[in-house]
Order: C-alpha cells, then structure tokens, then sequence
C-alpha cells in the first residue's frame, strides 16, 4: 500500500482563492482586513516567518502592518503597542511573533490582545469558546489540520482519532476541534503507556510532538489517515540513515545540503497509511492560510454588516 499524499500547497491555493473573493467584496464594502505583526528584536527565523505572513497578506489583497520593538523592548512597552493596536480600528488581527525576549511576560502580553483580533487563537477567552464549542478564532495549525481531513474528505465522525502532544497551541486544540467533529479522541503525551498500542487502534493520528520520525510505520494502522505536525530539522547523518534508508533521494538531498526537515511520523509510514500529509509541504502552508482566514474572519465578525455572513469562505466560516 501507498498513501495518498495530502498536499497542504494544494488546499492552501484552493482556501486562497475563496478568501480573494470575500476579501473583494468586505474591500469594496470600506472593510478591508488587515493584520498587524509584532516582531521583536531580530531573531532571523522569527524575521522569515513574519515575512511570509507579510507576504500573504500582500498576495491576497489584505492590509498589513509591520511593528518592530527593540529586543530590549520591557513588558509595559510591549503592553502599550498592544494597546494602540486594539484601538486602530482598520486592524483586525493582531499577531505577536513568538518567542518574545525573556525580560517580557508573554502570557501577560497574549492576554492583553483583543480577543476579537486574535488570530493565533491563544487568548483564553478563545480557547474556552474552543472548549465550549462556541465560535471564535482558533489557533491555526489545529484549524489547518481540520481542513486538510474536511477537504480530502477523510470521515471524522465516528472515527478514532489519537493526538499525539498536548500543548495549547496544537495538541489541545486539536483534540477538542476532532472532539466536536464528533470523532472519538485519546490525547497521549510522554507519560502515555504504550503508545504503539494506542496508535494501532487510531483510523487518524495528529502527530504534534517535535520529534523527528518518532511513529514507526508499524504502529500505524492500515489504511488510516496520518497529519504530521511535526518540523524538525535534522542534521546527524546517522538520524538520516535511519529515516531515509529507503527513500534514496531524500538521502542523497540530504547529503548535498547537510541537513533535512522530517515531521514526527517514521517516512516508511508512506507504506501503512492510507492517506499522509509529507514534511515539508503538508501541515506547514496551511498555518499560515489559516492566519490569513482568521484575519478575514476577524474583520468580516468585528465590521461588516451581517449579510457578508451569506458571503463568507469556506475556511473562514468555520
Ligand atoms: P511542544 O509544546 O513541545 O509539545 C510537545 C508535546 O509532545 C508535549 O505534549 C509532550 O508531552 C509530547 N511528547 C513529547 N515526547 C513524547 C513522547 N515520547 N511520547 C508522547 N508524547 C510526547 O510542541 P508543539 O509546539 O505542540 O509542536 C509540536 C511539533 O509541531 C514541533 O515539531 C513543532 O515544530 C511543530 N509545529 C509545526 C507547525 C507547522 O506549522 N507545521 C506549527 C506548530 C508546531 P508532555 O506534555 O508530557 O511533555
């Protein structure tokens, strides 16, 4: 058996061309959403991240705002470029780029951004709309997974779904968006017992623990559908050898540029799912689609009138 490949760039074009619509119509309705960035300090992943969200935005039409702090930046400055934004009423999202310097307080910073424009979904006030099924905006690797199952119509309902890790901005939203698409899920972590066992009964596995080729292909079961979350770069040739021993092309890129992202399902794992999103080039695009949906969604719920609702995407819908 090979698995069907689940492509994230595929369904990242798709949801992009449903927002385009809906963000002509809220634009030449006077609501164009916009989102503003927070980066601090010059942390060069956390600069390449923000450029590729700049990017979108600029590729789907929506405004954007690039703020950039010092990384002596203190928790009451921060404090106070958060207010602003809250107040700037042509800015629907506002996005902290994580992580901040260690002389801020992060939780205290995420909890004073406007639950109304938190596109991360992290607020709490968010995630107890997430816990208690209410609509709000939710964090987006989670609500990326979920459309990447909706869309390739893998049946949710009914099925066993394990979520492997339990941090609040992937596992725990996972488990409760599975939850409430009515699938029976099992949250496992590192003090789970045998996980082999609990794996082999799962019809879909979240793997979301950053650990590089962690699930072995066997514990997968026949034919089920596997997300990938994870991204770990690799750079020992031994790790290589054992990931890639039978994926000779992968090796070879490996060897010609020294290292090579791998998710946390075993690569051999191609041969037991029936469906399975690849590293790179799955779970990764659709996390910033889904900023991008939750920007629109922010805007559509904070300033348009309600019969935009009728109008809404897909994505942003949800
Ligand atoms: P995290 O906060 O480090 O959480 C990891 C989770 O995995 C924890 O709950 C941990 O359990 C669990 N875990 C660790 N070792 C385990 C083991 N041996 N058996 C079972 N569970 C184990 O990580 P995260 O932020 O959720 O991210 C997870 C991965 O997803 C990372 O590789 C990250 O880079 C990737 N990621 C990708 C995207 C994307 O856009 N593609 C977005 C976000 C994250 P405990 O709670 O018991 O410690």
């Amino acid at each position: 058996m090979t698995a069907r490949i689940l492509d994230g760039a595929k369904i990242r074009d798709q949801i992009f061309a449903e927002l385009s619509d809906e963000i002509r119509l809220l634009t030449s309705a006077g609501v164009r959403p916009g989102l503003a960035a927070v980066l601090v300090g010059e942390n060069p992943a956390s600069q390449l991240y923000v450029k590729s969200k700049i990017a979108a935005c600029e590729q789907l039409g929506l405004a954007s705002a690039l703020l950039t702090p010092p990384a002596t930046a203190t928790t009451l400055e921060m404090l106070a470029v958060i207010e602003d934004l809250n107040r700037a009423n042509d800015i629907d999202g506002i996005l902290i780029q994580l992580p901040l310097p260690a002389q801020v307080d992060t939780k205290r910073i995420l909890e004073a951004v406007d639950p109304a424009k938190d596109v991360d979904g992290f607020h709490p006030v968010n995630l107890g709309r997430l816990v208690s099924g209410r609509p709000g905006l939710v964090a987006c690797t989670p609500a990326g997974c979920m459309e990447i199952l909706r869309r390739n119509e893998n049946q949710i309902e009914g099925a066993n779904a394990v979520v492997l890790g339990r941090s609040d901005i992937v596992g725990k939203p996972m488990a409760l968006l599975l939850m409430h698409a009515n699938a029976t899920v099992t949250i496992c972590h590192s003090k789970t017992r045998d996980l082999p066992d609990v794996l082999r009964r799962a019809d879909i596995v979240v793997a979301a623990m950053g650990k590089a080729g962690f699930v072995q292909p066997d514990w997968i079961k026949p034919g089920s559908a596997v997300i990938d979350v994870g991204t770990n770069r690799v750079t020992d040739p031994k790790e290589a050898e054992r990931l890639f021993r039978d994926f000779p092309d992968r090796l070879e890129k490996f060897r010609a540029k020294g290292s090579a992202l791998v998710g946390d399902v075993h690569p051999g794992a191609i041969h037991t799912a029936g469906a399975l999103t690849p590293v790179p080039g799955g779970v990764g695009p659709l996390t910033i689609t889904m900023l991008m949906s939750n920007t629109v969604k922010a805007a559509r719920l904070r300033r348009a009138s309600p019969r935009f609702s009728a109008t809404q995407s897909t994505a942003s819908a949800r």
